[in-house]
């Protein structure tokens, strides 16, 4: 199989499953015990919390674990909102582009606890224009929410000069990060960023573990309650195989990361030309530059996805029309929609990840198959 998939997920590396192996069956004693056992099991939580702030350019204290992406930005948007709302702040900005992990949650915050939501819009290439967002703060703005990198179409927004803004107003600042760790170095110093969520399995640690920068001074409440852990901010004994095998990920995807950021840039554009020469009415979606290196979003025209989807699946390809929680429903993308596409376009999206698995040779057997896939698909 030629997996091209890697925004969904990908495989947990090898170095990443032996980091973890101790922390099942022998070192397994729960963080809070005081017995040898337990302190164990604390010293490899505090450790892997060590690691990820200093790749992050953080302090351990500012991190917290969480189950996953979607817990994390819950975690930023709920905590903070909730906070803020205590002092009649109700107000949140982000874009239309974000996952359902931000979109649902500020939809919810909306419907129950009376918040107002601004949207601010993105061009035709995905991308936020920082003005928009100095003109949409309000006094009564209590966070704002842009993501790294968009999951569909892989444009990298400029989180930096955003984070200037929001500290220039004294707003509280949330990225979603979940695309962007396994090929962008990320240092919330640099960023300006307060809130920053990641997951371990977009950059091949294991599903159902992620976390959330938390700069010091940001006020958030607990969303989960229950015991002390996590400094009080995230309730519930911590999942310390899935931590230490989440920073050990991080840690191996830096120490990677310039040479396979390279790599990946190279098969995507071979990838890219390839296509376009062979198939017509194919149109790149997202940011021609600004984009995450192994990816690659196309409109094609004229083509019902779902069926594309499933004969590349049998001709052993897995791609994706988009967001990996929306397939399966041939509703067009609210992403593209947002960028300007009219939803039978949309309805064209097909998504091509590159990963560490991939080689040139996986490239040369997709520009084999999938212009003939493509025509059949377009005939039938
Ligand atoms: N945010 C973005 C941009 C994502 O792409 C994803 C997953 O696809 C998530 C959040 C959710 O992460 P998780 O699957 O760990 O809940």
């Amino acid at each position: 199989m030629i997996y091209l998939d890697h925004s969904a997920t990908t495989p947990v590396d090898q170095r990443v499953v032996e980091a973890m192996a101790p922390y099942w069956t022998e070192m397994y004693g729960n963080p809070s015990s005081v017995y040898g056992l337990g302190r164990r099991s604390a010293a490899a939580l505090e450790d892997a919390r060590r690691t990820v702030a200093r790749l992050l350019n953080a302090q351990p204290a500012e991190i917290v674990f969480t189950s996953c992406g979607t817990e994390s930005d819950n975690l930023a948007i709920r905590g903070v909102a909730l906070a803020a709302a205590a002092k009649s702040r109700r107000h949140l900005i982000t874009t239309p582009i974000e996952h359902h992990a931000v979109l649902h949650t500020m939809a919810d915050l909306v419907e129950r606890f009376d918040f107002e939501v601004t949207h601010i819009p993105v061009d035709r290439s995905g991308l936020v224009d920082p003005a928009d967002v100095r003109a949409a703060i309000r006094p009564d703005t209590a966070l704002i929410s842009v993501m790294t990198a968009n999951n569909e179409v892989g444009t990298i927004e400029p989180i930096a000069e955003i984070g200037a803004i929001a500290r220039q107003f004294g707003v509280p600042f949330h990225t979603d990060a979940v695309q962007a760790a396994a090929s962008l170095s990320l240092d919330v110093e640099a960023l300006q960023v307060d809130l920053l969520a990641l997951s371990a399995h977009k950059f091949h640690g294991p599903k159902g573990v992620g976390l959330l920068y938390i700069r010091k001074g940001t006020r958030l409440g607990p969303v989960q309650t229950g015991g002390s852990q996590e400094r009080g901010r995230r309730a519930g004994t911590e999942n310390v195989p899935y931590i230490v095998g989440m920073a050990r990920a991080l840690e191996l995807s830096a120490m990677d990361r310039p040479a396979e950021s390279a790599r990946l840039l190279a098969l995507r554009e071979r990838l890219l030309a390839g296509i376009l020469s062979r198939i017509p009415d194919v149109e790149l979606t997202g940011h021609r530059e600004r984009r995450l290196p192994g990816h690659l979003s196309l409109i094609v025209r004229g083509v019902e996805v779902q069926s594309l989807l499933i004969a590349l699946d049998l001709a052993g390809i897995a791609a994706s029309s988009g967001s990996a929680c929306a397939s399966g429903a041939p509703t067009p993308s609210g992403v593209l929609r947002a960028m300007g596409y009219a939803p039978n376009e949309a309805l064209g999206a097909l998504r091509l990840t590159l990963g560490r698995s991939n080689s040139e040779a996986d490239i040369d057997t997709v520009l084999e198959l999938l212009p003939e896939l493509v025509r059949k698909v377009r005939g039938a």
